[in-house]
């Protein structure tokens, strides 16, 4: 069993430990930003370190498939594929050349397409770090797979951070194998290939797992999703069905370029 396995496994183990340690949603929501990071800070892991990799640099874009669906493309139209999930209107993100860009405080994105297992293409760029900031403020954003389970986008090139949140990271369940990241002002890609977690009625029978290469490089084998990405607190695991793609605004200019998926189901 590797490192990463054993994260995950120990985070499944700990979960009914570690929810006896949190206190209610509402009681949450009454705390101080201090109060809360400290709750926050209980589900970071810090080692192991994953190893830096070095990859060579971005080329074109990956053409779609032919069976593919574009969620973007070159074409602007694409964003007619796109909601905000704040309004439900349509997005408030720049478009330019196929360059979709955070607009910071609109808010997240989401499909209009729901998705159960798929395999996705996703390319993003990380603009100039500003210094200040650092870890998790560094570009931050992230995919989230049916609306819920977030892989990390987060500019890692020489950032350190808790590794069960850097880029490539099942945010707050598993370390990524390695640290695959291109400098920032590059291209990075994202391949990944998710299967949905299978319910019948309100019990799980099976978990969602999820691979991921970045940049090419194998980042996460087959890792089991333990529950709902949740900054503060354990995994949840709601019974639910096919739902959307979820980009990210976490209040940082990250922009993304051809987006593509293939449904498995
Ligand atoms: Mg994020």
């Amino acid at each position: 069993m590797n490192n990463n396995k054993i994260l995950s496994l120990s985070l499944l183990l700990c979960g009914s430990v570690l929810a006896s340690e949190f206190p209610p949603a509402a009681e949450i929501a009454a705390m101080t930003d201090q109060q809360r990071h400290a709750l926050a800070a209980k589900t970071e892991v810090w080692t192991p370190v994953p190893p830096v990799v070095t990859v060579a640099p971005a080329s074109a874009p990956l053409a779609a498939p032919s069976d593919a669906l574009v969620l973007l493309g070159a074409n602007s139209a694409d964003l007619a594929q796109w909601r905000s999930v704040n309004s439900g209107k349509a997005v408030e993100w720049s478009l330019q050349e196929g360059e979709l860009t955070v607009k910071p405080g609109s808010g997240d994105i989401q499909t209009l397409e729901k998705f159960c297992d798929i395999q996705l293409h996703l390319e993003w760029r990380a603009p100039k770090p500003d210094p200040a900031k650092t870890g998790q403020l560094r570009n931050n954003s992230g995919i989230f797979l049916q609306d819920k389970y977030e892989i990390q986008i987060l500019d890692s090139y020489q950032n350190p951070t808790y590794p069960n949140g850097q880029a490539g990271s099942v945010y707050k369940q598993t370390v990524p194998l390695v640290n695959a990241m291109r400098p920032d002002g590059q291209w990075q890609q994202y391949d990944i290939i998710y299967r949905a977690p299978r319910f019948e009625g309100h019990k799980r029978l099976s978990a969602g797992f999820v691979t991921v290469l970045h940049n090419g490089v194998l980042v996460q084998n087959h890792t089991e999703i333990l529950g709902t990405t949740e900054w503060i607190g354990p995994p949840q695991q709601p019974a639910h069905g096919c739902a959307p793609l979820k980009l990210q605004d976490h209040g940082d200019q990250v922009s993304f370029r051809n987006i593509w998926v293939r449904k498995l189901d």
